[in-house]
């Protein structure tokens, strides 16, 4: 279990800031040039099976390094970023750096585990995503198997676009999960047309499973209604014991949260896969 690792990475960005035109297109600016100069970093969160408290996969989460105002929280830039489209390109870098990181950990001979990599809609909307993605996997070396994709829903999106992207995503062999389950207008509509492997139990449904009834209800029905589909569930934001074990009564597979760790460095993944470390 991680306890402090995350900490130091947390500079929190002031609020104010981001609500100036002007600042914001300063930041814009800043942000274009921040990929020629690799300012973007990747922290991982690690993914544990509920029965054997093994962890079993790593998730990607993007923070920007920047170099007066500190570690940035994707909250503070990714919104902006989809705005501007240079989401696309953050996302192009995201997912060839998770996939070189991940391939690496293996050939220093760790188990192997998937990475899941967050992706913006304003991906789908270019045509040659499933292309991207096979000559990602091809210029790291990295086994399809070992890639996961997380989609969240967009009011705006282009079903049947999103759908045929998905279908070609899947015959690459990559995973799929659904991100944020639960909080947007049409999660069901998901699971009914697109091949979803994996669905992602909001955290705002799993903060107050033990006192609130109607969150436990529905976080039961989410997990037996996936399982039913064949849909294997993670809950994110699990932070408490009890928690953890409301989700293993109901036979949740997976858990990712503050409980068992933060979004952590790649060196200290390194370290938690480590045999040693088991
Ligand atoms: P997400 O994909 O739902 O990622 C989970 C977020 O919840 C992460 O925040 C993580 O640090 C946080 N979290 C994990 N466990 C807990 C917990 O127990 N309690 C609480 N309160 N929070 C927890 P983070 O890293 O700030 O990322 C926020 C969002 O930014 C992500 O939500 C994702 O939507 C987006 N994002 C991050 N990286 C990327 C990226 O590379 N591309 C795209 N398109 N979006 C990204
Ligand atoms: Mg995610
Ligand atoms: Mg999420
Ligand atoms: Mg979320």
């Amino acid at each position: 279990k991680v306890k402090e690792s995350g900490k130091n990475d947390c500079l929190l960005y002031s609020e104010s800031w981001s609500n100036s035109s002007l600042e914001r297109l300063t930041l814009q600016h800043e942000m274009y040039r921040a990929i020629q100069r690799s300012e973007f970093i990747l922290h991982y969160q690690p993914q544990y099976d509920l029965d054997s408290c093994r962890m079993v996969g790593v998730e990607a989460l993007v923070r920007w390094n920047h170099p007066l105002k500190g570690i940035i929280f994707p909250g503070s830039f990714i919104p902006l970023a989809e705005e501007s489209g240079m989401i696309v390109q953050i996302g192009d870098w995201v997912l060839e750096e998770a996939c070189r990181q991940n391939k690496a950990w293996q050939d220093a001979g760790l188990p192997p585990i998937p990475v899941s990599v967050n992706l913006s809609i304003r991906q789908f909307v270019q045509n040659d995503l499933a292309t991207k993605v096979s000559a990602v996997l091809d210029k790291t070396g990295l086994d399809a198997k070992y890639l996961d994709l997380e989609i969240t829903e967009s009011m705006t999106m282009d079903v049947g676009h999103v759908s045929r992207c998905i279908l070609a995503l899947t015959e690459l062999g990559v995973g799929i999960s659904v991100d944020d389950f639960g909080t947007g207008y049409s999660s069901f509509h998901y699971l009914k047309n697109f091949p979803i492997d994996r669905l992602k139990i909001d955290r705002s449904f799993v903060r107050d499973i033990q006192q609130d009834p109607s969150d436990a209800e529905i976080v039961a029905a989410i997990i037996a209604m996936a399982h039913n589909l064949n849909i294997q569930v993670i809950a994110e934001g699990v932070e408490t014991e009890g928690q953890m074990e409301f989700l293993r009564k109901h036979n949740c597979d997976e858990m990712q949260g503050y409980y068992w760790s933060p979004p952590v460095s790649s060196d200290n993944i390194e370290q938690l896969l480590s045999p040693s470390h088991i």
